[in-house]
């Protein structure tokens, strides 16, 4: 196995790991595959936040108190929206705001999302391959007791608070996965890892493009993902919610539940080492880390924990 790693990340929680393994892999030596099921058009401007979370975190822009966006940000742009009483629910810092016309413009001019994401990562100084999961426009939709919410609405507008019966991938039928994440899939890599990213707004969008499943099935490769919940709650975001309204475990087992059909092995948290014979019998590995990314040691430390488990699953 002489390819990469390939890992699939959300925004927040995945870009937190990807920084972590780019201390220790460089290059070609890691693919990262990103969810697009978040991006959307706002003021004319395309916005896929789960691949700037990513970007933002390999240039050492991210804002890490916020947990979103870049660090040293403004905000004159949407102090002038609110004094103009435009929409005002989805945050756009001045810094951030350059990206997006930057990719607009790009996008305008004919590139493919794949082009225009790996260019603003050579433009940041990021050597890792940051890969779109698609040129394709695939719109996470979340289903509600009242109705179906467009992804942002959901999560940004309405603050997560409705109650999750669901959720439909719009597009993703019609959604072919990245050429550069099918060569990686197709050149013996090393491990595939599912980052600890939300795993049914982040993560299934991912799997559910079609040839992916397959693709990643059919590597030949460990399999390894890193529970985003910790303790019976998600660090961030409404993962545990979501688990919950929708009849789930809300614990490290509904993870290992929601993923059991193509996990080799999962990275689970020191809090939660009492349930690793449970997920075991489940049929599949568990390593007991400590998975709490709190500073850059601890994100390069469960990178590096979460590929020698890969490693080991591997002789
Ligand atoms: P989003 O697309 O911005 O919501 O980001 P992700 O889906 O990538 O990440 C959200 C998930 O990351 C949440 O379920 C969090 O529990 C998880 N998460 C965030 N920080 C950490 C961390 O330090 N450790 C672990 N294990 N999970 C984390």
């Amino acid at each position: 196995m002489s390819g990469p790693v390939l890992t699939l990340s959300g925004g927040v929680g995945g870009a937190k790991l990807v920084l972590g393994l780019s201390k220790i892999l460089d290059g070609d030596d890691l693919v990262v595959a990103c969810n697009t099921g978040d991006d959307f058009d706002h003021f004319g401007l395309r916005i896929c936040p789960d691949i700037d979370s990513v970007l933002y975190a390999l240039s050492g822009l991210s804002d890490q108190q916020r947990g979103w966006g870049r660090r040293d940000e403004t905000w004159t742009f949407m102090s002038a929206i609110q004094d103009l009483k435009g929409p005002d629910w989805f945050n756009l810092g001045d810094g951030d705001l350059a990206t997006h016309v930057l990719r607009n413009e790009f996008l305008r001019q004919g590139q493919s999302l794949n082009a225009v994401t790996a260019d603003l990562a050579t433009r940041l100084g990021i050597t890792v391959n940051v890969c779109p999961m698609t040129d394709d426009p695939v719109a996470t939709v979340v289903q509600t007791p009242a109705g179906d919410l467009a992804f942002q609405h959901y999560f940004v507008r309405e603050q997560c608070q409705p109650c999750v019966t669901g959720f439909r991938f719009d597009g993703i039928a019609r959604a072919r996965p990245n050429g550069r994440v099918i060569a990686a899939l197709r050149s013996e890599p090393k491990a595939i890892i599912i980052a600890p990213s939300n795993p049914y707004v982040s993560v299934d969008p991912l799997l559910h493009i079609p040839g992916m499943l397959d693709a990643i099935k059919g590597a030949n490769a460990p399999i390894v993902a890193v529970s985003p919940i910790v303790g019976g709650q998600a660090i961030k975001g409404p993962a545990a919610k979501m688990m919950a309204e929708l009849g789930n475990d809300v614990s490290v087992l509904g993870i290992a539940q929601h993923y059991r059909d193509i996990l080799d092995g999962l990275v689970i948290d020191l809090q939660d080492a009492h349930l690793a014979a449970e997920i075991e019998a489940m049929g599949m590995r568990v390593h007991v880390a400590q998975t709490l990314m709190t500073d850059l040691e601890t994100r390069v430390a469960l990178a590096q924990a979460t590929l020698d488990f890969a490693s080991e699953i591997a002789q």
